[in-house]
């Protein structure tokens, strides 16, 4: 039997149809990281760092058998499925789809890769 753990992410889109995207990134990490425990309302939120179109923000709790490292993998694919492109500048940018890993059950991580908690957690309002 695998075990599952419980782990929040965050999802952001601030590009093209924003509801439609996030709706299809749920969709895909319902079906390839695990089962979607909660979904909060969206958020709309002003683009922070850099001027561009408002984003729509939300939190999912969702239940995983991956380990963290591969946690991030696959949510940096279903980036690239929904159409992220990352480019090497610098910097905050517009994007369609930006998934997060806010908490990993109560663990710390401190790698090159992954830092969980996010260290933006607590200054993003509709993470609170
Ligand atoms: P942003 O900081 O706006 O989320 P990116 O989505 O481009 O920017 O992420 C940049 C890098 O942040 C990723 O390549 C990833 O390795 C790293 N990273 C560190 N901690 C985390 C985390 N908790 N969740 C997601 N990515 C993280
Ligand atoms: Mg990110």
């Amino acid at each position: 039997m695998q075990i599952l753990r419980n782990t929040y992410l965050s999802l952001g889109s601030n590009q093209g149809n924003k509801l439609d995207t996030l709706q299809k990134a749920i969709n895909l990490i319902a079906e390839k990281i695990g089962n979607i425990v909660k979904i909060s309302a969206i958020y709309k939120t002003a683009s922070w760092g850099f001027k561009s179109d408002d984003f729509f923000n939300c939190c999912i709790q969702v239940t995983t058998g991956l380990n963290p490292e591969n946690l991030l993998y696959k949510l940096q694919q279903i980036e690239l499925l929904l159409g992220r492109n990352r480019t090497s500048k610098n910097g905050y940018q517009a994007r369609t789809i930006d998934i997060d890993i806010l908490l990993f059950e109560n663990e710390i991580i401190f790698s090159k890769n992954l830092m969980v908690p996010h260290k933006e957690m607590l200054n993003r309002n509709f993470v609170m």
